[in-house]
Parts: C-alpha cells; sequence; structure tokens
C-alpha cells in the first residue's frame, strides 16, 4: 500500500512515499521510497525543489511563490524524470498530513472531512504560519487525487491526555472558554520515540515513566506515564517552555509588558522578537544553530559561552519539572537534531540527575545513524538517543486508521 506523507513547514513543504504493503513490523523505520521538499526560503518569488528516490535525486528552482503550483510540481517527479517511482498517482492508496494545531478537539489521527478541514481553518488564529499551509496541502491533494483518502495527525494530538492542571494556565478561569490553555505540540515525536524506546528495550510503553526531549530549530520535552503525556513544555504556543535556536521558551510575562510601555513594541515586533532574534542566536549572536554557537565557544566567545550555558540551565530545568510531573524517571530520550547530535548536551543535560541513578556510559559518547543505549550497564536510568521518524510514524498511524490490525 502507498502511502505519501506530507509535512508542512510555514516556508517549505516536505514529503515522502512509504510501500507498507510489508506486513507491519515494530522495527525500525523503513526508508521511504521517494522523498522530496519545497523550500522557499533561499530566493525570492522561487522555490528550490528537491526529490531523491534510491540513488536519483533531482533538483530545480521554479519560479513561483504558490504553494499549489510548488506541490503539484513535487507530485510530478513521483510519476517523471529520473526520480520516477510510481506510474501514475493514482497507485497512492492514502495522503497523510501533519497538522500543527488540532486544539483540544483531536487526541487521534483521523480522516480528513468537511468538519476536519473546518476545525483546522477555525484553529489559524493559533497557529498563524503552519494551519493555513497544512490546509493548503489537503486541499491541493484533494484536487490532484480526488476520492483518495486523506488522514491529519495533529502535533497537538498526543498531549490531549493532559490532566487540567498541566493544561490550564494561572490566569482569569474565561480563559478556558477561549481555547486559552496549554497544548504542546511536537507529538508525533514524543509519541513515536517513546514507544520506539520501549520496542527497544523489549519493554511495554504501559509500564514505564519516559521522559522524552525533542531538540530541534523547536524545542519541547515530555513526560509520558504509561504511554501517555502527562506534562510538556511547549503551551499555548509553540514559544513556550525551554530555550530554542531562535525563539527564547518560558520568560517573564513581564517583560513583554516593559517592552510594550517603555519601547513601543507592537505585537508584530515581538513576534519577531521571541521567535526569531532570541534563544541560541539571540544571545549568542551567532546563529541559531548549535553546531556554529558550539564552534564560536571552543574559540573563547563570551556570549557563545552564556547562550550554551543558559541553554544547558534551561533544558535542565525542564526535564526537572517533567521528572516532577512523572514522579520517577525510567527512560529519558534525546531526539532531534540537536537531541540525536550532540554528546555534550547529553552529558551536561544528564548530569544533575546523577542523585536518580542516572550514569552515562564511560568512554567517548559518540553520534550514529542508529538509535542508541548511551546509559552505564548499571544506570538505573536507561537513556536513548533516537532519531525521530516523524513521517514514518505519519504512515503508520494512517495504515492502522485506514486498516485497523485485527
Ligand atoms: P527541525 O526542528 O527544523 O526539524 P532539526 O531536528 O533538523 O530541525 O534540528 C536542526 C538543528 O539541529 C540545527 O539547527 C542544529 O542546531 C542541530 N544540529 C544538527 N546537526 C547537529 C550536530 N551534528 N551537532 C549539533 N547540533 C546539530
Amino acid at each position: 500500500m502507498k502511502i505519501l506523507v506530507l509535512n508542512a513547514g510555514s516556508s517549505s513543504h516536505k514529503s515522502c512515499l512509504f510501500d507498507l504493503s510489508q506486513p507491519r513490523a515494530d522495527g525500525p523505520a523503513q526508508p521511504p521510497l521517494w522523498r522530496a521538499s519545497l523550500d522557499w526560503t533561499h530566493a525570492s518569488g522561487q522555490v528550490e525543489l528537491s526529490a531523491q528516490a534510491g540513488e536519483a535525486s533531482l533538483q530545480q528552482v521554479l519560479p513561483t511563490r504558490d504553494r499549489t503550483e510548488g506541490l503539484r510540481a513535487m507530485l510530478d517527479t513521483l510519476v517523471q524524470g529520473p526520480t520516477q517511482v510510481l506510474a501514475q498517482l493514482q497507485e497512492i492508496a492514502a495522503v497523510g498530513h501533519r497538522v500543527v494545531h488540532g486544539g483540544g478537539d483531536y487526541s487521534a489521527a483521523v480522516r480528513v472531512d468537511g468538519a476536519v478541514k473546518a476545525a483546522i481553518r477555525r484553529l489559524i488564529p493559533l497557529a498563524p504560519a503552519h494551519n493555513p499551509a497544512n490546509l493548503e496541502g489537503i486541499e491541493v491533494l484533494e484536487q490532484i487525487l480526488d476520492r483518495v483518502p486523506q488522514v491529519a495527525l495533529f502535533d497537538t494530538a498526543f498531549h490531549a491526555s493532559l490532566p487540567p492542571a498541566a493544561s490550564t494556565y494561572p490566569g482569569p478561569y474565561g480563559w478556558l472558554a477561549q481555547g486559552i490553555r496549554r497544548y504542546g505540540f511536537h507529538g508525533i515525536s514524543h509519541g513515536y520515540v517513546a514507544q520506539r524506546a520501549a520496542s527497544l528495550m523489549g519493554r511495554q510503553i504501559t509500564d514505564l515513566k519516559l521522559l522524552t526531549c525533542h531538540l530541534g530549530n523547536g524545542c519541547s520535552l515530555a513526560a509520558v506515564d504509561q504511554g501517555l503525556s502527562v506534562d510538556t513544555t511547549m503551551g499555548f504556543t509553540p514559544l513556550d517552555g525551554v530555550m530554542m535556536g531562535s525563539r527564547c521558551g518560558s520568560l517573564d510575562p513581564g517583560i513583554l509588558i516593559h517592552l510594550i510601555r517603555q519601547q513601543g513594541y507592537n505585537a508584530d515586533q515581538l513576534d519577531t522578537l521571541l521567535n526569531r532574534e532570541s534563544g541560541l542566536k539571540g544571545v549568542s549572536g551567532v546563529s541559531n544553530d548549535l553546531r556554529l554557537v558550539m564552534a564560536a565557544m571552543a574559540a573563547g566567545d563570551g556570549r557563545a559561552t552564556l547562550a550554551i550555558d543558559l541553554f544547558i540551565h534551561r533544558l535542565r530545568q525542564g526535564m526537572g519539572a517533567m521528572i516532577a510531573s512523572l514522579a520517577g524517571l525510567d527512560v529519558l530520550v534525546f531526539t532531534a537534531g540537536m537531541g540525536e547530535n550532540s554528546p555534550l548536551i547529553w552529558q551536561r543535560a544528564c548530569q544533575p540527575f546523577a542523585y536518580l541513578g542516572l550514569r552515562l556510559r564511560q568512554g567517548e559518547l559518540q553520534r550514529s545513524g542508529q538509535d542508541q543505549d548511551i546509559a552505564a550497564p548499571d544506570s538505573r536510568v536507561r537513556v536513548w538517543v533516537i532519531h525521530t521518524q516523524e513521517e514514518w510514524a505519519i504512515a503508520q498511524a494512517c495504515l492502522e486508521l485506514l486498516h485497523p490490525a485485527p
């Protein structure tokens, strides 16, 4: 069964095609037959299209800002040119979409219909950069692949299990009726890596307390107890929580009042300041990319050193908070760009938790293309570095929804 997965960002659109006709296994993710991406960030008025199928690849620059045109060109690479893997698009049996915001209504994958599209549209004010792109992806695919089932997976869905004390902000009670509450994000990734860690350990997820740390461009932590998210660091928006590449994470909200009153900031300026000019980038003045900030730190740059120290400090605080919500810890998982690749982060993040009996392996820790357990044999907490596979998880969820296991 050929399943196409679409993952829309504010200025990108990634896609993969999986063939899941083989029996489902609880093993590692299987590589896609084809993957492609559209990237609008490089030149104005143009989109960069890349596609790959096995050894074959293709790169094109198209003179359009239009997402629909870009998506049509991207799908053409499935059926023609060097990356062709299908005779016709009608071979696609289902399409899975990653949708950032599903509000409080969705706790699992859903078949897209008018009500689901209306919900995604209604939630645009809560995810203005993402939900419109997700909706456009769905509508373009409806036009191209008439009658092929489409499935939406929400980044918020995994956190639908947050108890009220974790999902409510301590503002006025009326906020709840306005939808101002904590939703949490990166749910597809947190859910996948938690399940994968349990499978690698040969354990049932329902017997474990896991802390999953998704550290990519955006960073969030989740406390997963018996398979359910019971707390997470991102909140109403993906700006809350730990420090990130260019986002600040949690701040004293009094700072915003101060900036508005004393420096005349408006909403758009605050949005740019907190989402794009803060975090590792804002503090170091170097970059939002951890690799470049670490290189500057190694060269003796004081601001880069402060940025990394602050990142680690905030990360440890978040981990401590999640461990408190779990009331215990069996497994710690690191995932996404920084989490999969940075031994410095593993070491420094874990250091204060030695009191829990958490100990990393002796000797030099190294990044690996494989998922790996980096805890010492006698550690009371297992520590896994797991490569997140959001597209694979979406394809699996589509299969499960459309053809549930008997
Ligand atoms: P996204 O959240 O956009 O999917 P990723 O999960 O790909 O992002 O994470 C991207 C970030 O991962 C980069 O900005 C960089 O900070 C970090 N990263 C990637 N590779 C490495 C590496 N080898 N060492 C340290 N950090 C890395």
